[in-house]
């Protein structure tokens, strides 16, 4: 694990008048590039020869990086490319998966924004599990033996592979003829109650600086094929096919304003169970997903500790987001406000690990 104070000493080189918003095009790169474009502030995007139509289309970068591999972003000499131009590298899901957290803990120099030990405490599911249980959230019952199975439950796997693979069994039996087919080689699962309600996926942002959760935007995943059954149920009473849950977009939603409290708190006490397990904790976006249940409790089911897809609905801003600021805030230009404040506050080694 490289160590914070290792990466604040390379910060310590860069030219503050020259930072540069730096990610991998994908995901959720034209919200973070408009937001540093927004913010005043210079950015780059690193993308694969067939995504360089969309970015050159977009005209949001002002630096186009080419690689074969994203993988190419751990060698030395493009690092040292990266820390030349000032680069403060914003992760999001597909950074993560591309790279690999293991990879982002110990082979990436390059100043990266937030606190990189939350990717260990995300991607371990038991880890994500003790985070959301000190944070005191409601969580699914999970079943350590598949014998022990007595409702309906979800089989998931590591990584956000956006639910591939996920399958759903009532009993042992019916979660054993399932994993058989699914030819696995010593794969890690987690065997998890299925909560039957409505989702939620509230974006969060927390700043270090003014030590504020705010609650800038919320979504709902779209999932094929569990989304194209539920219009069909009636038709395809007999002949269902298997449920699967591959995200394939987000829908945008607000909350009844009578629930508000409940997820604020929620995203007020992930944070700061998080100071207490890993300090100084979690920094900028991240997401709680949740079930809301016809009692109107929200059931928690997995943290994503970074920028997720479902912001992308918002670049000129949300519901919420506009309740919090005077003009179209999204969670990508926030990342950059941040980025800036600290700057005027010579404080960015609070908020870049
Ligand atoms: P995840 O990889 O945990 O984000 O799960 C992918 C999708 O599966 C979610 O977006 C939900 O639609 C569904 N899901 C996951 N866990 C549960 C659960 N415990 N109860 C109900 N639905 C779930």
């Amino acid at each position: 694990m490289i160590h914070q104070r290792e990466i604040h000493h390379i910060l310590d080189g860069y030219d503050r008048e020259k930072i540069t918003i730096a990610t991998i095009g994908s995901h959720t790169a034209l919200q973070i590039l408009k937001g540093a474009r927004d913010e005043g502030l210079k950015n780059l995007v690193i993308c694969k020869r067939g995504a360089v139509e969309v970015y050159r289309q977009f005209r949001l970068a002002d630096e186009l990086i080419i690689v074969e591999n994203f993988k190419q972003v751990l060698e030395k000499e493009f690092q040292e490319g990266l820390i030349e131009r000032n680069a403060i590298l914003i992760p999001h899901g597909s950074f993560v998966e591309y790279l690999s957290p293991s990879s982002i803990e110990d082979k990436l120099w390059v100043p990266m924004f937030g606190n990189r030990t939350v990717l260990d405490w995300e991607s371990n599911r038991e880890k994500e599990r003790e985070w959301m249980e000190r944070a005191d959230l409601k969580l699914p019952e999970e079943f350590k033996h598949p014998e022990d199975i007595d409702r309906l439950v979800m089989v998931k796997f590591p990584g956000a592979k956006g639910g591939k693979d996920y399958f759903l069994a009532r009993s042992y039996d019916e979660f054993e003829r399932k994993i058989k087919k699914l030819q696995l080689q010593d794969e890690k699962f987690t065997i998890q109650e299925y909560v039957i309600g409505t989702r939620f996926y509230p974006h969060y942002f927390y700043s270090p600086l003014t030590e504020r959760v705010e609650l800038l935007s919320m979504d709902i995943r779209y999932e094929s094929n569990i989304d194209g059954i539920s219009r069909l149920s009636y038709i395809l009473q007999n002949s269902h096919p298997e449920p699967s849950f591959v995200v394939t977009g987000n829908c945008p939603v607000v909350v009844r304003e009578l629930l508000l409290p409940q997820l604020l708190e929620m995203g007020q006490r992930i944070v700061k169970a998080s100071q207490e397990l890993f300090s100084p904790g979690l920094t900028g976006p991240f997401c709680i997903e949740t079930v809301c249940t016809e009692d109107l409790e929200f059931i928690a089911f997995e943290i994503s500790a970074r920028i997720v897809a479902g912001t992308n609905l918002y670049i000129n801003g949300s519901p919420y987001s506009q309740l919090l600021y005077d003009e179209p805030m999204s969670t990508g230009r926030r990342i950059s406000r941040e980025i800036k404040d600290a700057l005027k506050q010579d404080s960015l080694d609070r908020i870049i690990y």
